[in-house]
């Protein structure tokens, strides 16, 4: 099977912050394998700009050095690199000043589809949307890209969102998150609504609960002092967690069309209800022999913010009335892995005398590691002896599906940031999407910090904190194993 790529028109990529961290990990390496498959048209330019005094020469090179450092296998391929690198251009620039705006003018074309990404931090785009307009480099066609955190809270969000209304209509604006281009994630939505067999039992009549885990087996290591003034429902809940629940519990849109899509992913962030906080847990894991404690990295011995979180949620409409969601996310956890689980109701009556097990269908959609999906269903143990039942996974891995040409499937950026040259903003948060999370997200905060909440302590290279077991327990249920 081979993934067919359909070049898109030819393109000015702007990235401002062209020399940062997120640059060079994420964005060129991933732009050079779209160079790769053919899907970058000849004549497209990628112009770096950012604060470094470089030229496009020792721009060039840096680029080299991080496509080798990060961009896996395709880094060998020197030959192709050298065209790619010749499509690259930079322009020392200055956000807030004057600097380097002339020749960026002179660079960026009005004939192509022209893009500029915000790959700096949040308080620099109000000043970049304004100078790309009072310098006449930005047109009613352009769009730009912009990096979480937005915001900090729904405060902080809405003076973001209006900041970039100012000069950009919404159309114009693509607020990434990078979970929304995995492969899976899209899946999920062709496994829902490109089937017969899953959408009729997707509701409260079928479904006992749903659990979205997110576990990271880094700490918050360098970054430490930076994450404390955020934490996990910050980081990861208020918008990553927060796209897969949407997701996986929205309507039907009536197409795939970005704003059929974004206005039923907005009516489940609305229909979330309160959280009561015994039905959240927050930890921070402790020292191990591997590492500092969170207090620790954070620099901070009297932190009370959350390297971990669980909690229970409800969305209040027809289809999920009584399904609770359950969600989890932590640093320094025993595997890297994320997974969206769909727990079916136990069978309501057995026909197999003697077969006293508890058979439910459970339907798991990998994010990491192995995307895939696998679908728990219940069969007889072979061999004779009568009708013993067993539970079995349908695995569904793309490695296997996909076989050699796995390599081909790309990557969440590169497939996000050629979703923007072609102008869809399906799989990208729309501004009332975003402050309708923090609408919600808000007042959580607010009540733990209100309290004086302090996060429970738990081991590095753990599940979490005891007490985020023992919310399932209480309800009669248990979190998935947390694997590689
Ligand atoms: P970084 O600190 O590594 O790079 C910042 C870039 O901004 C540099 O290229 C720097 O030259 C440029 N810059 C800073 N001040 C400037 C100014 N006044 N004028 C012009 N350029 C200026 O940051 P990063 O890690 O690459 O992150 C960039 C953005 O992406 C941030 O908003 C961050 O929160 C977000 N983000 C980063 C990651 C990641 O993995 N690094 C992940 C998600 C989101």
């Amino acid at each position: 099977m081979v993934s067919r790529v359909i070049p898109v028109e030819k393109f000015d990529l702007v990235i401002f912050g062209g020399t940062g961290d997120l640059a060079r990990r994420k964005i060129l390496p991933g732009l050079f394998r779209r160079f790769l498959s053919g899907q970058m048209p000849a004549g497209s330019r990628i112009i770096g700009a950012a604060r470094s005094d470089l030229d496009s020469a020792g721009y060039r090179k840096m680029i080299a050095d991080a496509v080798a450092e990060f961009g896996g296998n395709e880094s060998s391929n020197t030959k192709s690199l050298q065209s790619f690198l010749q499509q690259l251009e930079y322009v020392a620039i200055d956000a807030k000043g004057e600097g380097g705006w002339a020749a960026l003018k002179a660079l960026v074309r009005q004939d192509v589809v022209q893009a500029f990404y915000f790959s700096v931090a949040p308080s620099l785009f109000g000043d970049l949307a304004e100078r790309l307009h009072t310098n006449g480099i930005a047109n009613e066609n352009s769009r730009i890209v912009v990096e979480k955190p937005f915001g900090r809270d729904l405060e902080s969000a809405q003076a973001l969102n209006e900041t970039l209304a100012a000069h950009f209509r919404e159309r114009q604006i693509y607020r990434i998150d990078h979970y929304l281009g995995k492969e899976t994630v899209q899946n999920l939505m062709a496994v829902r609504f490109g089937n017969m067999l899953f959408e009729p039992l997707w509701n409260n009549h079928y479904v006992d609960h749903i659990q979205i885990t997110v576990a990271e087996t880094v700490g918050v290591g360098g970054r430490g002092a930076y994450y404390d003034k955020s934490g996990a429902m910050r980081d990861m809940v208020q918008n990553h967690l927060m796209q897969l629940l949407c997701l996986i519990a929205m309507e039907p849109p009536g197409q795939f069309e970005a704003d059929a899509v974004r206005d039923e992913k907005l009516k489940v962030i609305r229909a979330l209800q309160p959280i009561d906080h015994h039905h959240i847990v927050r930890g921070q894991y402790d020292a191990s022999p591997d590492g500092p404690s969170y207090r620790e990295d954070a620099e901070n011995p009297r932190s009370f913010t959350e390297s971990f979180i669980a909690m229970r949620c409800h969305i209040a409409n027809w289809r999920w009335a009584g399904v609770p969601f359950y969600m989890r996310t932590g640093k320094r956890m025993k595997a890297r892995s994320s997974e969206i689980t769909v727990v079916f109701k136990d069978l309501g009556h057995t026909i197999f005398e003697g077969d006293e097990a508890r058979h439910r269908n459970i339907l798991s959609i990998r994010l990491q590691p192995n995307e895939g999906m696998d679908l728990q269903v219940t069969i007889k143990e072979p061999g004779p002896g009568g009708m013993r039942l067993i539970d079995v996974p349908l695995d569904m891995t793309f490695a296997d599906a996909l076989g050699d040409n796995v390599e081909d499937v790309a990557d969440a950026y590169e497939r996000l940031i050629m979703d923007v040259i072609r102008g869809n903003q399906t799989l990208f948060m729309r501004g009332d999407e975003v402050e309708a999370a923090w609408r919600w997200t808000d007042p959580l905060i607010e009540g733990w910090e209100a309290r004086n909440d302090v996060p429970k302590v738990y081991d590095a290279g753990s599940a979490g904190p005891e007490d985020a077991l023992m919310l399932m327990h209480r309800d009669g249920r248990k979190w998935r194993d947390i694997k590689a």
